[in-house]
């Protein structure tokens, strides 16, 4: 009897595999990070090869460091960045051009003749439940058509295959150029703008519009089944690769999200909170997705709420990175607490336009509110609550959408280490704040997901039982203070508006 299950975790900056035993523990991990490309200024580019070799090698690690091999596995899961687009030659397996990442702003021209066609942002919104924005799929696959010299013929002529980084490691997994399947789940297919949220099918109409062929567009599938097993000589070989989930659906299959009302916030490179709405579409009046959360095999798809956060680690590692003011993301910490607040200082990192609840593509980061008096531990601060304060607008959307408040936040990503973070967010929000003991929910959903299709774990109560708290943070701000610097934070927010034409 196979005795574990793997996650691949294709992430922004990393891909980690993880094994996990029926507890929901961690065995081993493997992990590689891979190059950022920033090509111009708001440009984000992946490798997709380098993605497939860091895939084989981090899954290699895991095994290796726990001692096992591919006969101990009783299933493989996916989970990913969504959104990144990945572009290549199904006959050769090539990649026609870099994978463009969620975060890259360069389809805002495309974006905005779409919108021109009659309903603006708002033009696709009830079919996919997503404002027209450079965020999503859809549209970094037509600048790939339109863009790269023969792109377009090649994929009128059922050369070309798109895929979101699920398909891409899916694909390759499975066998590439021999035999690999080419499959989504309805999770990521949300984050395209081409599938019908209500049929949970490609919407021709919107694929017409955005000029993409539909022979390029992979089978939209359940979170989990078996979708195939590891290619023959490759790292998982005759595995069944069973559970597909968008990073931060996973992340909320981790946490146990399945009860209507619970809500999950990841704290990584950008901010995701996503809230259970169940077998109910909700479509948002406050700036939020909605978005597939779940559908298990045969079962109904479960919806959610989503807030989305471009930038909230992103801003400390461009702290680290862009002006050596710490030297790893964990300083900022120490750094906070040479200061006993802001100083004054907030800084709104709308690097990539602002996403939730604002949506607004002209807008630009902005460090204001500075004196003569504000130093490097302010500053760090001011970061630090960046994340925060965004996070309580998304929370704020929630709240007013769903008409129920939130009692307490389960967190988890890279961010929550932070302690100063984690009670700063408590203060703002006015609710508390919980710490899993397992952080890693992200692979631990893909893991699920896997399991469950091949009845490694029986049912949800299985997963159930396995979540435990680590950590509580409770409210300690008055209101009247929380009160007044979130005002602060929203007149910090207006300066970033019209900043680009
Ligand atoms: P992703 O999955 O998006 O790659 P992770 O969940 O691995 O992200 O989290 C990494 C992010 O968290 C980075 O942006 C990093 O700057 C930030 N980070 C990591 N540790 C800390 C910390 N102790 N304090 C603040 N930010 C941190």
């Amino acid at each position: 009897m196979s005795q574990y299950v793997l996650a691949v975790d294709q992430g922004t900056t990393s891909t980690r595999a993880i094994i996990f035993d029926r507890a929901g523990t961690i065995v081993s991990v493997g992990q590689k990070e891979h190059e950022q490309i920033f090509p111009r200024a708001g440009w984000v580019e992946h490798n997709p090869a380098e993605i497939t070799v860091n895939t084989r090698d981090v899954i290699g690690q895991a095994l290796a460091k726990a001692n096992l091999n591919i006969g101990d596995l009783a299933a493989v899961g996916i989970t990913n960045q969504r959104e990144t687009v990945v572009v290549w030659d199904r006959h050769t397996g090539e990649p026609v051009y870099n994978a463009i990442v969620w975060q890259d702003t360069r389809t805002q021209p495309i974006v905005e003749r779409l919108g021109a066609l009659g309903g603006g942002a708002e033009r696709y919104k009830a079919k996919v439940g997503l404002p027209l924005a450079t965020y999503f799929s859809g549209p970094k696959v037509t600048w790939i058509l339109e863009n790269v010299e023969g792109a377009r013929e090649k994929a009128e002529n059922g050369d070309l295959l798109f895929g979101n980084m699920d398909t891409w490691t899916l694909w390759n997994l499975t066998g590439g150029v021999n035999g690999g399947v080419h499959i989504t789940d309805v999770t990521n297919a949300s984050r395209t703008m081409l599938m019908d949220l209500d049929t949970l099918a490609w919407d021709e109409e919107i694929a017409a519009e955005m000029r993409i062929p539909l022979s390029m567009l992979p089978e939209i599938r359940s979170s989990s089944e078996v979708y195939g097993a590891g290619g023959p000589g490759g790292v998982l070989k005759g595995v069944p690769i069973a559970g597909i989930l968008g990073d931060q659906q996973a992340a909320t299959f981790g946490q146990i999200c399945y009860e209507i009302g619970t809500a999950k916030n990841t704290y990584g490179t950008g901010n995701f909170m996503l809230l259970n709405t169940g077998e109910e579409k909700v479509a948002s009046e406050n700036g939020l997705l909605t978005t597939v959360c779940y559908k298990l095999g045969d079962a109904a798809p479960i919806y959610a709420l989503e807030g989305s956060i471009a930038i909230t680690g992103a801003l400390v590692q461009w702290l680290r990175d862009n002006l050596g003011i710490i030297g790893s993301a964990p300083e900022i910490e120490q750094l906070a607490a040479t200061v006993d607040d802001n100083g004054g200082a907030y800084f709104v990192p709308a690097f990539s336009g602002l996403f939730a609840p604002y949506w607004r593509a002209d807008a630009r980061g902005a460090l204001v509110g500075l004196t003569r008096f504000v130093d490097k531990g302010h500053l760090a601060r001011a970061v630090l609550e960046a994340t925060a304060f965004q996070t309580r607008e998304v929370l704020d959307a929630m709240n007013a959408d769903s008409g129920v408040d939130l009692t307490e936040l389960k967190v988890d990503g890279g961010m929550v280490q932070n302690e100063l973070l984690m009670q700063f967010q408590a203060d703002i929000l006015d609710v508390p704040v919980v710490r899993p003991q397992v952080a890693e929910t992200t692979a631990l959903g893909a893991a699920y997901a896997a399991g469950l299709a091949v009845g490694y774990w029986d049912g949800l109560d299985d997963l159930r039982v396995n979540w435990a708290e680590d950590k509580r943070w409770e409210p300690k701000l008055d209101a009247g203070e929380r009160e007044r610097t979130y005002r602060t934070w929203k007149k910090a927010v207006t300066k970033t508006f019209d900043w680009v034409d």
